[in-house]
């Protein structure tokens, strides 16, 4: 069969409960179908010379009935569709030919030029189900297509779906209007219902559907999701994250947020740059940011705060929420993948390692009053790799403190610039010439800074982008730890 695009195939829901439907084939892929006519509720009938041991144990349990044999037509009889998996066409053609002079419906398992009816590759969500067909034309489209709505749409939708169904007389009966129905729907899909489902609370979900049901003018209900966008490379969002990307209608977004990221974001929402300029002020840009989140929440908007690596790993995430808690806006924190754990990765760094690193540090070389106050004598010791967030400037003090304390002046460092974008660029060397090398390379933010033994496996590990700048030759992983020990 042939669905030209003027005669696209006509979708269709069937209720099967019940319903004799005759699978015939006893394999692995029958059994597959099988599972899902199951779940579907329908009376299975499954005709084939043997069956495969998970179908046999259906049978024995009563869940199936089995026809053993060849196929016969006279199998079809009371059956309301069939569908035909044996894998071999004179078999799978016997079974079309025999359904259409009876006038069943026949799906033939990867032979769209057989079939009268076809399986879509489908996304379930509950009682929520979404259908995909190419109409027969490609198969493998229709799957990826389906791969992407999987990651849209989350458990919440279903549970959605089953909460309005329970409510559907009330719906009507409050609702009688169609217009007005179909506002109320549009406000509990955009409203915090999904959100409080999918963080669990599923009570307060009911009550803020059955609010919007109860409401004569809608009140705004907006909420901030804070979200980690990770360090650059879009793969590296979650799906939590391009979910709630996709339901919002405000991003705030900081400078470090990559676009290839915010191109990920729903089209029609609005996007404000709300990054700190380099020499500004700080907490007077703070403070904006978190009067601005407040009164677009308060405004009813589903405000995204986008944020790059971790929210909560030198994002002022904390901040950010504590005044949001104070006026009273819900929100969400969707973690990301922070620059350290990133950069290390792309970089070929392993951040512990049994036989040179037993901790990791996060540090930044800033703190609120300036120069950060680390417990310098404590991180001179070998065998712990430091990651500097802001590492840029202040290398040479930094270096000092630590060559101070006892840290050994061949350690290895690594300065990894724009990790994990496509410009990506790893500078590996030692301690004692760390400011040297910032300089001869140019290295400029986003930069991260690892000092520590592992610093060294960037030469050799390396997968991502261009090799390893600086004086490489002197650095493979075992020499630098052999005079370290
Ligand atoms: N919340 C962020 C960190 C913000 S502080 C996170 O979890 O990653 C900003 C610092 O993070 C930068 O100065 C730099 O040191 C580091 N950083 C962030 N993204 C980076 C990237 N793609 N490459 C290198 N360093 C990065």
């Amino acid at each position: 069969m042939d669905a030209t695009p003027s005669q696209p195939l006509f979708p269709l829901f069937l209720d099967l409960k019940g319903r004799r439907v005759l699978v015939v084939g006893g394999g692995k892929v029958a059994a597959r179908k099988i599972e899902a006519l199951l779940d579907a509720g329908a009376a299975v009938v499954v005709g084939a010379p043997q069956l495969e041991p998970a179908l046999i144990r259906l049978s024995l349990q009563g869940r199936i009935t089995h026809l053993a044999g060849r196929f016969q037509p006279g199998w079809l009889d009371s059956a309301w569709l069939v569908i035909a998996a044996t894998g071999d066409v004179t078999v799978n053609r016997a079974v079309a030919d025999a359904a259409h002079a009876r006038r069943i419906w026949a799906n033939v398992v990867d032979d769209a030029e057989l079939a009268s009816a076809q399986l879509p590759a489908r996304v379930q969500r509950g009682p929520l189900q979404i259908a995909i067909s190419s109409g027969g034309h490609s198969p493998m489209l229709a799957r990826l297509v389906r791969e992407r709505i999987e990651a849209q749409f989350d458990e919440s939708l279903g549970q959605l779906a089953s909460l309005l169904g329970a409510l559907r007389v009330r719906i009507r009966d409050r609702l009688p209007d169609l217009s007005a129905r179909r506002a109320f729907f549009s406000r509990v899909l955009n409203g915090p219902a999904l959100a409080l489902l999918r963080r669990g609370q599923t009570t307060a979900a009911r009550h803020a559907v059955d609010a919007e049901l109860h409401l004569e003018q809608p009140i705004a209900s907006g909420n901030v999701a804070l979200v980690g966008a990770g360090p650059g490379d879009p793969g590296l969002l979650t799906l939590r994250a391009l979910r709630v990307l996709n339901e919002a209608d405000v991003i705030l977004h900081d400078r470090l947020v990559s676009d290839d990221v915010l191109a990920l974001a729903r089209r029609d929402a609005e996007r404000i740059e709300v990054g700190k300029q380099v020499g500004g002020d700080h907490d007077a840009t703070q403070a904006r940011i978190h009067a601005l989140m407040i009164a677009l929440a308060k405004a009813g908007k589903r405000v995204v705060r986008l944020k790059g690596g971790d929210p909560f790993v030198f994002g002022r995430g904390g901040e950010e929420l504590q005044a949001l808690h104070a006026a009273g806006i819900a929100f969400e924190v969707v973690p990301g993948i922070t620059a350290a754990v990133a950069c290390a990765a792309y970089a070929g760094i392993p951040l512990t390692h049994r036989e040179h690193a037993q901790s990791l540090h996060i540090l930044t070389a800033q703190a609120k009053s300036g120069d950060a106050d680390h417990d310098w004598a404590a991180l001179a010791g070998a065998g712990q790799t430091l990651a500097f967030y802001m590492g840029v400037k202040g290398l040479d003090r930094l270096r000092d403190k630590l060559l101070a304390h006892g840290r050994a002046a061949h350690t290895p460092v690594a300065l990894i610039e724009n990790g994990s974008r496509p410009q990506q660029r790893v500078v590996v060397g030692t301690l004692a010439e760390l400011p040297d090398l910032a300089r001869a390379h140019a290295v400029h933010a986003p930069a991260l800074l690892i000092i520590g033994e592992v610093a060294a496996f960037a030469s050799q590990l390396h997968w991502f982008g261009a090799a390893p700048l600086g004086p490489t030759e002197t650095l493979c992983p075992g020499a630098p730890l052999a005079r370290a020990a």
